[in-house]
């Protein structure tokens, strides 16, 4: 419990300073930006083709600016809403389901009849969704398979499982794959698990991850079921 604790410190933390260094640069930036643009209008210039450059170099800050808003995005941006979490499951399965078949990766899905209604945010579950299935994508590459599963626990909460026959993580990777731009990969940038963390954490749910190199990874969510004075 008190590694979890230091981990949300940590997210919060990161989330507060990305968010101030985001708003303090896109300013001098604009700025910048605007001057550059005019000085590029005057074709006679021998130096037009260097402010077209710095003009791009500030297009690509002004990209790494907008993830660090996305990670810094505001806790409560939408109003809670009480839904089927597995409705969100099967349309990010179907989302995709191209890429999967692309790949010669098999998808087998056993989601329960019963409805699994929960209160809380679609858009941000299915970001959930959307970052473990490419995290398993990109763990298997070709040829694999991709099993979901959902069951009722005691009537109190619904648990989603979902397991990849990808490279699996070590021990180590996996304490570490929740942080903040931990990432393993060439072109990562490590904010998809701690963004999913803290999505989980915000439904007052849980992930556990188990992992074995070479063999693949299996993700569980716990999340509560909607209330009676929630529906
Ligand atoms: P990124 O995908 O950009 O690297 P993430 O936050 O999504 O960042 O994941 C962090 C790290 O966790 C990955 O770089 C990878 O090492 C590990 N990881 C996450 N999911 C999986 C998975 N399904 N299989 C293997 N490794 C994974
Ligand atoms: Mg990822």
């Amino acid at each position: 419990a008190e590694r979890l604790l230091v981990q949300s410190e940590k997210l919060n933390f990161a989330q507060g300073m990305a968010a101030t260094v985001a708003h303090e640069i896109r300013n001098p930036l604009t700025v910048i930006s605007g001057f550059t643009q005019m000085m590029q209008q005057d074709k006679d210039s021998p130096h037009a083709y260097f402010y077209g450059l710095i003009d791009e170099e500030i297009k690509r800050i002004d990209l790494i600016i907008n993830e660090f808003l996305i990670l810094a995005r505001e806790k409560t941006d939408t109003e809670k809403e009480v839904f089927d979490v597995q409705e969100i499951l099967r349309a990010m399965l179907l989302f995709f389901k191209p890429n999967m078949h692309a790949n010669e990766i098999d998808l087998e899905s056993h989601l329960n009849d019963q409805p699994a209604v929960i209160h809380g945010y679609p858009n941000k579950l299915r970001q959930v969704f959307i970052n473990i299935f490419k995290n398993a994508l990109e763990a298997i590459g070709t040829n694999g398979n991709i099993i979901v599963s959902s069951s009722i626990i005691e009537e109190q909460s619904v648990q989603l499982v979902i397991s990849d026959s990808g490279c699996g993580m070590s021990k180590e990777t996996v304490e570490k794959m929740f942080e903040p731009f931990f990432t393993t990969k060439d072109q990562g940038n490590g904010i998809g698990m701690m963004v999913t963390y803290d999505i989980i954490q915000e439904h007052k749910g849980k992930i556990h991850v188990t992992s074995e190199p070479d063999f693949g990874t299996t993700i569980t969510i716990t999340l509560p079921l909607a209330q009676q004075n929630e529906v």
